[in-house]
């Protein structure tokens, strides 16, 4: 069974925009799968219906083979965890640890495993020297490693990741690619990822769905896509 799949999913926001056609994706475990294309094209809609940020308009979204639910949306959002290409729109606490630990917290830990959470993510990230610092205060790649941190302080199954290096300088994308090799391999973790960087996709994907205003126009591993005509 695929950790996630779609069945011809379809998103139309109001205004009878179709933002997502017929989309079918899988996700098996242990693989690390870009979705690539130009900005409109969908991507960002299809990851809020990863973890149900969204509904369907039609078709279906499976986790670990359930559709998605009201009773099993908190699993689902501990299954399959989100980064928002912006961090400004996932950081909202005072301090870096007090962000990181809101996740576990939320889920019912109790303050042992909430700071041996914190502490794991942080060092994660390289970011445990950082722990008091106002995440407002820092740069684009420290918060994006911040929101990162608070979303893998929930150990989910699956780790998506809206444009993770948007924005950021060649060393902050250097942190969030070893960050992202390091962490599938040693977890055995799916992650999936949206990009504009073509050097990303080739270090990190094993396999790529090419997508344009709405749906997959291609899809294979790194060679069968880019030898395409
Ligand atoms: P991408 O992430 O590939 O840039 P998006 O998923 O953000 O694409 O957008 C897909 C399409 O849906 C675009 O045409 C976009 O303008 C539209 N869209 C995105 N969010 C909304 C919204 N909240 N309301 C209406 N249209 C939206
Ligand atoms: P619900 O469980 O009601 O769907 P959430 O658990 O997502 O809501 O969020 C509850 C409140 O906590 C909201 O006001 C939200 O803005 C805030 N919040 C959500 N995520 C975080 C975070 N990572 N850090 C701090 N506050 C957050």
């Amino acid at each position: 069974m695929h950790i996630i799949e779609t069945q011809q999913l379809g998103h139309t926001y109001k205004g009878n925009i179709d933002a997502l056609k017929n989309i079918s994706f899988i996700a098996p475990r242990n693989t690390r799968i870009a979705i690539i294309g130009p900005n409109g094209a969908g991507k960002s809609t299809l990851f809020k219906h990863f973890n149900g940020v969204l509904k369907p308009t039609t078709g279906k979204v499976l986790i670990r083979g359930e559709p998605i639910t009201k009773e099993n949306i908190r699993e689902v959002r501990r299954t399959v965890g989100l980064v928002f290409q912006n961090p400004d729109d996932q950081i909202f606490s005072p301090t870096v640890e007090q962000d990181v630990a809101f996740g576990p917290t939320n889920m019912g830990l109790d303050e042992e495993a909430v700071k041996h959470r914190v502490h794991e993510a942080l060092s994660t990230v390289g970011l445990l020297d950082y722990r008091t610092r106002v995440p407002h205060h820092l740069s684009g790649g420290e918060k994006k490693r911040v929101a990162i941190a608070g979303i893998i302080a929930m150990e989910p199954q699956v780790l998506v990741l809206d444009e993770p290096t948007a924005g950021l300088d060649p060393q902050g994308v250097r942190d969030i690619v070893k960050f992202i090799k390091n962490f599938s391999v040693q977890y055995g973790m799916t992650v999936i990822f949206s990009t504009h960087s073509i050097s990303l996709v080739a270090e990190l994907a094993d396999y790529i769905y090419v997508m344009n205003a709405g749906t997959f126009v291609a899809e294979g591993t790194v060679p069968e896509v880019f030898s395409q005509p």
